[in-house]
């Protein structure tokens, strides 16, 4: 039977969202609302082969949601309200009680809210958008799918920070990991086409937030995020890694407080912080191109974190078999893929240069010891599918049954 499925992903300034057909998984609608809560919201949709684009006068949530149900019916998407049945919403931090998306109701959204502490810019927001989307569509099945689920398989000796354990029991300072549907969205491409769900894959998520997740049989290993999408890789505004004692040293000479340390840290670092140019590495490209030294500086900071992360969780899996390069940059990035993968010729890996130019499924040379992929993300899909996979489970195993009509 034919059901439709939205995907909702909410962030601080934009909702995503994706209209699919279920079970043959076509797309029957795409588009988001940028400049949310600012005073130029803008709706963008593309269905079928059209586009459409609009200046809104209200900028809320629930305005934007009504908009957006509106929009599909007028359009004939979706023959009748009740006939979306189900609504997948990503949400960014489901702690350590969350290892698979569940259904929401009052005790999960009591939850997401009390995880709030942990995702203070996310989860709020995520909690918003599911509250305004059950209200407009109460007939619906609500689903959260989380991003640090994936990450739960993540064992203690790597999850754990070397603080004193309280910190662990007490506030539950832990790495988490995130980006965890993307992760996974590779991690099941692999296994669906390549049947190599058994081997050891490192995927390398470069977008404007970026991390890397180490895979031992389908499963997340390591990642690169922890505690927050702070650490890790250099991103586009992001620091990554960076010694610790640093935000209390720059917060004393500086005589700043901590709020600016962390928005400094999140907003101004990065690729844009070192280049004083730019956070779109589109940009960064071209002025190194062109010789300016901070852009051809931030891009071999980006480079050279990619190289050593990619090494050490080579160390961690006492081995490779795949490489993944997905997100913005790692779709597109001829030259990050290259100079990653020259860097990484002592693990064996030989790409062909002809097949990364024109981003070939497989970019990794026969004599290549490893095999080297561009696998193009899909967090929408994976929303969808992961919620329509935990309705059709059995209901006493956390599926439940999709009888509105009553
Ligand atoms: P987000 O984390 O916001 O989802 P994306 O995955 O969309 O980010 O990635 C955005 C990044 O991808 C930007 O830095 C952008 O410049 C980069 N990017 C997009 N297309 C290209 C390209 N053709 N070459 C290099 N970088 C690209």
């Amino acid at each position: 039977m034919n059901e439709y499925v939205l995907s909702v992903n909410g962030g601080s300034s934009s909702l995503k969202f994706r209209l699919y057909r279920m079970p043959d998984e076509s797309q029957l609608l795409s588009g988001q609302f940028d400049g949310m809560n600012s005073a130029n919201p803008v709706f963008k949709a593309v269905y079928g082969e059209c586009k459409q684009q609009e200046n809104l006068s209200t900028e809320d949530f629930a305005s934007a949601a009504h908009y957006l149900l509106s929009f599909m019916l007028e359009k004939q998407l979706i023959p009748n309200q009740q006939s979306l049945k189900v609504v997948g919403h990503r949400v960014a931090h489901g702690g350590e009680h969350y290892s698979g998306p569940v259904v929401i109701d009052n005790e999960v959204l009591g939850n997401i809210d009390r995880l709030s502490s942990l995702a203070p810019i996310h989860n709020p927001i995520n909690l918003l958008c599911i509250q305004v989307f059950r209200q407009i569509l109460p007939t619906a099945v609500h689903v959260a799918v989380f991003d640090t689920a994936f990450h739960q398989t993540i064992e203690p000796s790597r999850y754990l920070y070397p603080l004193p354990y309280e910190m662990y029991l007490n506030h539950k300072i832990r790495r988490y990991g995130f980006h965890g549907i993307s992760h996974q969205y590779v991690s099941t491409v692999l296994s669906a086409t390549f049947q190599e769900q058994s081997q050891k894959v490192i995927n390398c998520h470069l977008g404007n937030g970026a991390s890397i997740c180490a895979m031992f049989e389908g499963r997340s290993v390591m990642t690169s995020m922890g505690f927050t999408p702070l650490s890790g890789l250099m991103m586009g505004t992001r620091c990554g890694d960076i010694d610790p004692a640093l935000p209390i040293h720059i917060a004393r000479i500086t005589g700043t407080d901590m709020d600016n340390v962390d928005r400094m840290m999140n907003f101004k670092s990065g690729l844009l912080g070192v280049s004083q140019y730019s956070s779109d590495f589109r940009l960064i490209n071209e002025a190194a191109q062109q010789g300016n030294q901070q852009a051809i500086l931030a891009q071999e900071m980006f480079i050279n974190r990619i190289v050593e992360t990619v090494g050490a969780y080579a160390a961690a899996l006492n081995g490779l078999d795949v490489l993944v390069f997905t997100g913005g940059i790692g779709e597109n990035s001829e030259v990050v893929r290259q100079r990653v993968c020259e860097q990484l010729a002592y693990l064996g890996v030989v790409i062909e240069t002809t097949k990364n130019r024109s981003a070939e499924q497989v970019i990794s040379a026969q004599a290549s010891r490893i095999i080297v992929k561009i696998i193009k993300t899909d967090e929408e899909l994976m929303i969808a599918r992961e919620s329509v996979k935990l309705l059709a489970e059995p209901v006493d195993s956390g599926g439940v049954e999709l009888n509105h009509d009553d």
